[in-house]
């Protein structure tokens, strides 16, 4: 067919609407919608706009009741009220001429608990998406999938109410329908589960009510689509015959269209890599000229920008075609496709209003990945094709990077056979978000961080080369593009927020990073982050001052703190937590740690450990904003003349050595703990302690400013942490015993307070024969922590059903345990503890089974100590006078912790402080 005619040629759907050609918008997310999943008014506008001259606009999914919406921002069609709201919608497209087409979902197991007031998902069994940190879903009683397909008959008849002329049935993207589809996610035995034919069921239900109301309300051509996902990775899975085989079952029933839901129109298997053929070829292929199926059209999707795609993608079989971000970017995509113009997928950041497009899409990463301003690129390549090797462990290979001028157009695998199935799945997925993220520092991919972090380093040393060749291209020496404002040494929590703030302010900022990842101690932090008076804990109604978390942080320090450190620290804690959150690094849950006396220690909504959401975070807004890291880059020498800063010397991974040029410094190289002659030096009594810590903190940073007459206090000040499992070295998170856990003996006896500060503890335990104790707690402390699944994944925890078997196992005498769980349970009723004077985390008796229990030692964690700054984190010299141009920030610094430093103050300094060296750094940086 050719152009104009898809332009302008009808479609009759089988049950008799007609399309006015072959073009439709695409349903996706907007995350738009109001808490409750009502419809805000630029909305309306964003749709009614999109319409113009397309056949039909399919609306985003809709949750069809209140525990199934899938994200945040979801639209909803769950109860009359939003009826209004979406006949607004449906107004605005049918006005343009094009159809309004609804999407109906339910998301089942991919449903957070926090969409859903913390509720468990439902799903068709208990079995948890396969992806980390997946809940496990709650199994639906067959009256309830009764009442669920009752639900989408409601949803049905809302749609036909808001002025709907079809609805899609969202049986893809692995939400609730596919689910019932699934072998992998239902495992049921009842009528609803078990071979293939009784895995369609749910989905025919759903078509059959969505049939039912359309008859009901005599809407005889009212569009009933369907969206599949050809097949699933999971194994057991959905194979792309057993999806024909669905929608043939779903065809003889009446269907109006099938709809596929992949990333690309021309996409082929993604479980059987060596079959390139694709789907929509496989799928002519496979259907017989008699059979239903054959007379149902066919919607391709993904890819849909320009003629030569429309033309290719219909060439391949489909009958319309969904597009996607094309429509995003151009409201008036079909009026510009008619006039013959080639389209590239970009706008500007000024551009959002006058494309309509609202807030929380514009900052979805597939939107803002769409964003430039080739003024606020930064770096400039020179366009090719750079073929990088890629090693890690067992894995060489070699990868091509293709590179425009200012971003990466794709990176592919050069074909080699010994790639395995796996290592293609982290290499498809890393690709995506890099290219995303047009940046190679991206979140790794769980379970493969090695090949991930090997990945990454390929593909940056690929934008570097090309860097450089544009600089000789263009005849300008590569030297000059290594000027600077401000070098940031180290790239961890201090690092990067002072990175990001000093470049808010205007400065041209760099990061330099000698491991070969971002992310230094800190990806190891795990409770929270400290602060006080915060807007998070006045919305959950606790009263906290300045003043006691000051005084308790002193106390917790023996009064070794300096007092203005301490203060800025406490003054500027409530508005580091705003300004994560304003980075959207939310850390909106409240939790407690040792020494302190109020629920003050903020993280991130799902629990989980504060390091990795926090860098992972602060890498996206690194990104954003184009700010360079260099990895496995030392800085050995800070370059400082006559009181002044020129450059840092700093050495790659090759050995070899350059200047940075640069006007401020700040270092935040982090803690020693990982020094062990250091450590030794200081503290010979922890001689064969193990470390928490990276390899990285080697206090490197304190050295380079002794060089330079940098005075450091409180050297000797080093906190051992209580509870390290000792085979792996890996620290158990306070948030543990700060959930209610208790520490006993190996005679199964309790011996302290497991709430003092962490040197009180260490030192009990320490004090026992066996200088090791057992953590232990119950299903309801396990729950309600995420980072007890990773114990429990990493094989720390020893699991029993009751306390006997426990105690059996732990080798103590089952009565005693049972008589220590006793006593402190009784005083957690009473909210007391007569033995040891526990007065927090008294939360709930440990009465639920099973019982857990995790072996621990204390090691050494974090260095107090360090280098002397004033209250505007200058480094002070042995005179106390600041070191013009060089600011420190994190655990490079001493003095704020004093003696001992409470869990969630690392984190809460690290951002505090960092933060305030960004500032001074780029503010001082305009004066010379
Ligand atoms: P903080 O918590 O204070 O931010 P982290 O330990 O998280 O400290 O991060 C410090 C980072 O600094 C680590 O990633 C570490 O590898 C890096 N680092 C330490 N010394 C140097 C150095 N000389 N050059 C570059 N990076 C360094």
């Amino acid at each position: 067919m050719d152009l104009n005619n898809v332009l302008n040629t009808a479609l009759c759907f089988p049950k008799g609407q007609t399309v006015r050609n072959r073009l439709l918008m695409a349903p996706m997310t907007t995350c738009s919608g109001f808490h409750d999943g009502s419809v805000p008014q630029d909305l309306v506008e964003y749709y009614g706009k999109r319409a113009q001259g397309l056949g039909a606009v399919i609306v985003e999914c809709c949750f069809i009741e209140p525990l199934g919406p899938a994200f945040p921002g979801a639209l909803g069609i769950d109860s009359d009220k939003k009826i209004p709201g979406l006949a607004r919608i449906a107004t605005a497209i049918k006005q343009q001429g094009a159809l309004a087409i609804l999407q109906i979902y339910h998301g089942g197991r991919m449903v957070e608990p926090e969409l859903i007031g913390g509720k468990t998902p439902v799903a068709p069994s208990a079995v948890a998406a396969a992806r980390e940190g997946a809940t496990i879903p709650r199994e639906l009683s067959s009256q309830e999938i009764d009442v669920l397909i009752t639900k989408f008959g409601d949803a049905v008849n809302r749609a036909i109410k808001a002025g709907f002329d079809g609805v899609e049935i969202h049986g893809a993207n692995t939400y609730l329908i596919q689910q019932f589809f699934s072998p992998h996610s239902n495992r049921r035995q009842d009528q609803w589960g078990g071979d293939r034919e009784k895995r369609s069921r749910f989905p025919l239900a759903v078509l059959d009510i969505a049939h039912q109301m359309a008859d009901r309300a005599e809407a005889n051509d009212f569009i009933i689509g369907y969206r599949f996902s050809p097949e699933e990775m999971e194994k057991p899975g959905i194979a792309f015959e057993d999806s024909l085989y669905l929608l043939e079952k779903l065809a003889q029933r009446g269907l109006d269209y099938v709809h596929f839901s992949v990333g690309h129109w021309s996409r082929s298997s993604i479980i059987d890599l060596a079959d390139q053929t694709p789907l929509i070829t496989r799928y002519r292929q496979a259907i017989s000229a008699t059979s239903s199926l054959a007379k149902v059209p066919v919607i391709g999707v993904g890819g849909i920008v320009n003629r030569s795609d429309v033309e290719q993608a219909l060439a391949a079989g489909y009958d319309l075609l969904a597009v996607g971000k094309a429509c995003i970017v151009y409201p008036d995509w079909w009026q510009r496709l008619h006039s013959g113009e080639t389209l590239t997928l970009e706008m500007k950041s000024t551009q959002r209003e006058a494309l309509s497009i609202p807030e929380p899409l514009w900052y979805f990463s597939l939107v803002d990945a769409m964003i430039r301003d080739v003024q606020n690129v930064g770096k400039k390549f020179k366009a090719g094709v750079y073929h990088e090797k890629v090693e890690a462990e067992a894995l060489k290979l070699i990868i091509d990077v293709q590179l425009d001028t200012d971003r990466i157009t794709d990176i592919r695998l050069q074909p080699d056979s010994s790639l395995d199935v796996d290592f293609t799945q982290t290499f498809e997925q890393l690709r995506s978000r890099m290219l995303v993220a047009n940046s190679p520092y991206v979140d790794a991919i769980a379970g493969a961080t090695t090949q991930s972090e090997a990945l990454k380093k390929a593909v940056s040393r690929a934008l570097s080369t090309s860097t450089k060749h544009w600089a000789e291209d263009s005849g300008v020496d590569p030297a000059s593009l290594e000027h600077y404002d401000v070098i940031v040494i180290g790239s961890g929590g201090a690092g990067l927020a002072a990175a990001i703030n000093a470049h808010d302010l205007g400065a041209k900022v760099v990061v330099v990073e000698r491991m070969p990842t971002i992310g230094g101690n800190t990806l190891k932090a795990s409770v929270g982050m400290n602060a006080a008076q915060t807007r998070y804990q006045r919305d959950k109604g606790i009263q906290d001052t300045k003043a006691c978390f000051y005084e308790e942080t002193l106390k917790g320090g023996r009064f070794k703190n300096n007092p203005d450190l301490l203060q800025q620290f406490v003054e500027r804690a409530p508005d580091a937590i705003d300004w994560l959150a304003k980075q959207e690094i939310v850390l909106s849950d409240i939790t407690i740690t040792g020494g302190m006396s109020i629920d003050r220690t903020h993280r991130p909504a799902d629990r989980s450990a504060v390091g990795g959401f926090l860098i992972s975070g602060l890498v996206k807004n690194l990104t954003k904003r184009h700010i360079d890291v260099l990895l496995d880059t030392k800085a050995d020498n800070i370059e400082f003349h006559q009181g002044k800063v020129s450059g840092v010397r700093v050495v790659d991974e090759y050995g070899e050595s350059r200047i940075l040029h640069t006007k401020a410094v700040i270092v935040a190289t982090g803690g020693f703990s990982a020094n062990t002659k250091m450590v030794e030096h200081y503290r010979p009594e922890l001689t064969g302690f193990v470390t928490t810590n990276h390899k990285g903190a080697t206090g490197s940073g304190i050295t380079l400013l002794q060089n330079l007459g940098a005075a450091t206090v409180d050297m000797a000040e080093i906190q051992i942490h209580p509870t390290v499992e000792q085979k792996s070295a890996y620290l158990i998170s306070e948030s543990i015993r700060g959930g209610g856990a208790i520490l006993v003996s190996q005679a199964g006896v309790r011996f302290c307070n497991e709430m003092e500060t962490r040197d009180k503890v260490s030192a009990q335990i320490i004090g026992l024969a066996e200088k090791s104790a057992w953590i232990i707690f119950d299903e309801q402390v396990r729950s309600q922590n995420k980072a007890a699944e990773e114990y429990l994944a990493k094989g720390f925890v020893v699991q029993g059903d009751s306390v006997d078997d426990l105690a059996t196992q732990l080798g103590m005498d089952p009565s005693v345990l049972t008589q220590t769980l006793e006593t402190f349970n009784q005083g957690v009723r009473q909210q007391q503890d007569p033995l040891f004077g526990r007065t927090t985390a008294l939360r709930h008796p440990l009465d639920k089974g099973p019982f857990y229990a995790i072996k621990i030692a204390p090691g050494v964690h974090h260095t107090m100590g360090g280098i002397a700054i004033s209250t505007q984190a200058q480094v002070l010299d042995t005179h106390n006078h600041p070191l013009a141009g060089i600011w420190a920030a994190g655990e490079v610094v001493g003095g704020i912790h004093g003696a001992n430093r409470i869990g969630g103050n690392a984190v809460a300094d690290i951002i505090i402080f960092g933060l305030l060296a960004g500032e001074q750094a780029a503010n001082w940086v305009k004066t010379v």
